[in-house]
């Protein structure tokens, strides 16, 4: 396989009658999400030359956002995805746009008395992370990657077939449009079409739960801290956001069962505001709610295997993941950084870097940790639903016991700002 192939443009025939583009790429990734627009910044980075298709019409870019009101989908980015958007130099226009550190965590148990309380200090870093809306991270990435040489949007399109040919795979877009190259990434999310085309299987975990999701704005400032309250299983997340220099506004995450996620949706703001205040204790005073609330239906998926010959699976595409704690996109961007760091050193070497043996090093670096993530958030929603008095009594002996042991919170801070194991270069 040779080094940077050219991006050819032939005319081929198919079936007859059927005039298609054909074009070859070193990659192309299927998914112009946080995650995929990630991985196509770092192969480009290196010079590979990648095309990007997106089902989406028009890229988000960051001057035509409307900050003066926050989106409703945020991300809690931890430390090592921070560093890792630093390395592709997106960050600081990220900080120019909106990003809302958080320098104390605190997480308590609503039925009872339980508590932990985490900060930067102690876990020896500037800020635990930040709260970011996602098509801030997005438009930034766009914005990084738009006329760049090496890459080739295709947006508003959609793979209808994937084929594998000796050197790599085929992928047919509707518009007539094929693709090829020694490797292709599916990270079209949750709900990806490449693994199903690809046969890929995938464990499915239906956490009974919609997330409702909103912007407020509440009485006391949220003083840089993220809060969590947890009662009867579901937890209720305040995520401080600081809108032109405002910091009483928090984007609101609440898993609750299905049928109470439609009637949250369904109220006007002035009660939803209340259900939010009183089921929060009213920590942060009166809550007034500034945006209209969306639900998205939980459920955690993990691929069974993440490659194949000439194709990987990155991000949500791979395992989807429970929000109690944050950590769904970070997962991904970490997938994105491993597969770019593996696949780049064997393009560089001149090895064939779609070959299933290149690919299995990225799996084998990420599904544990992937794995491990997916567990705990099962356990923890587990842990919290428990009715049984002795597993109440164990959560809050567990959370305040655990709140004074300063070395033990600094091993859990450390997992949860995303410092584990063999970090990318990129990342470090
Ligand atoms: C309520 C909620 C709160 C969350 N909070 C956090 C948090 O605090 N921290 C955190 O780390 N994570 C959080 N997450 C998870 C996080 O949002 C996801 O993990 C992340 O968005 C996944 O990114 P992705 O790029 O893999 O997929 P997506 O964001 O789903 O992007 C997939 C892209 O592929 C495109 N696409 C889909 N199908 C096709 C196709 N056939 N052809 C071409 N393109 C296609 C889509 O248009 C989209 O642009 C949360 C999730 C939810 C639901």
């Amino acid at each position: 396989m040779s080094k940077g192939n050219t991006d050819t443009v032939n005319q081929d025939t198919v079936n007859g009658n059927n005039s298609r583009d054909t074009s070859e790429f070193d990659a192309v990734i299927v998914g112009g999400g946080m995650v995929g627009t990630t991985l196509c910044a770092l192969l480009v980075e290196a010079g590979m030359r990648v095309a990007l298709v997106e089902a989406q019409e028009a890229p988000v870019r960051l001057e035509t956002l409307d900050l003066n009101q926050p989106a409703p989908r945020v991300s809690a980015l931890t430390p090592v995805s921070q560093r890792l958007l630093t390395h592709l130099n997106v960050w600081p226009a990220m900080a120019a746009a909106r990003v809302t550190p958080y320098h104390f965590m605190h997480v308590w148990d609503g039925e009872g008395s339980g508590e932990i309380r985490f900060s930067a200090d102690e876990a020896g870093v500037p800020a635990l992370g930040h709260i970011v809306e996602n098509q801030v991270t997005l438009a930034a990435l766009n914005d990084l990657l738009a006329g760049h040489p090496k890459v080739t949007r295709i947006d508003g399109a959609r793979v209808e077939a994937l084929q594998t040919s000796a050197k790599g795979r085929w992928l047919v877009l509707d518009k007539g449009r094929e693709l090829h190259a020694p490797l292709v990434v599916a990270a079209d999310g949750a709900r990806s079409v490449l693994r199903d085309l690809a046969e890929i299987d995938v464990s499915e975990d239906d956490m009974d739960q919609h997330a409702v999701v909103t912007t407020v704005r509440c009485e006391k400032p949220h003083g840089g801290t993220a809060r969590q309250v947890f009662r009867d299983g579901e937890p209720l997340a305040f995520l401080p956001l600081t809108i032109a220099g405002d910091d009483h506004y928090c984007s609101i995450v609440w898993s609750t069962s299905p049928k109470r996620a439609k009637v949250l949706c369904e109220f006007d703001a002035d009660a939803l505001g209340e259900a939010l205040g009183r089921a929060f204790e009213h920590r942060l005073g009166k809550v007034e709610v500034c945006d209209s609330a969306y639900r998205f239906p939980l459920v955690q998926r993990h691929a069974r295997r993440y490659v194949q010959p000439h194709l990987a699976l990155v991000g949500d595409a791979a395992h989807s993941i429970h929000p109690l704690a944050g950590q769904g996109v970070n997962l991904g961007l970490m997938d994105a950084a491993v597969l770019a760091e593996e696949v780049v050193q064997a393009w560089r070497r001149g090895a064939p870097w779609g070959s299933e043996a290149i690919l299995r090093r990225y799996e084998r670096r990420r599904r544990g940790d992937n794995a491990a993530m997916l567990g705990l958030m099962k356990g923890f929603k587990l842990l919290f639903g428990a009715e049984h008095p002795a597993l109440t009594l164990a959560r809050n002996v567990g959370m305040s016991g655990m709140d004074r042991l300063v070395p033990l919170k600094r091993v859990v801070m450390r997992q949860a700002t995303g410092e584990r194991g063999r970090l990318p270069a990129s990342c470090r």
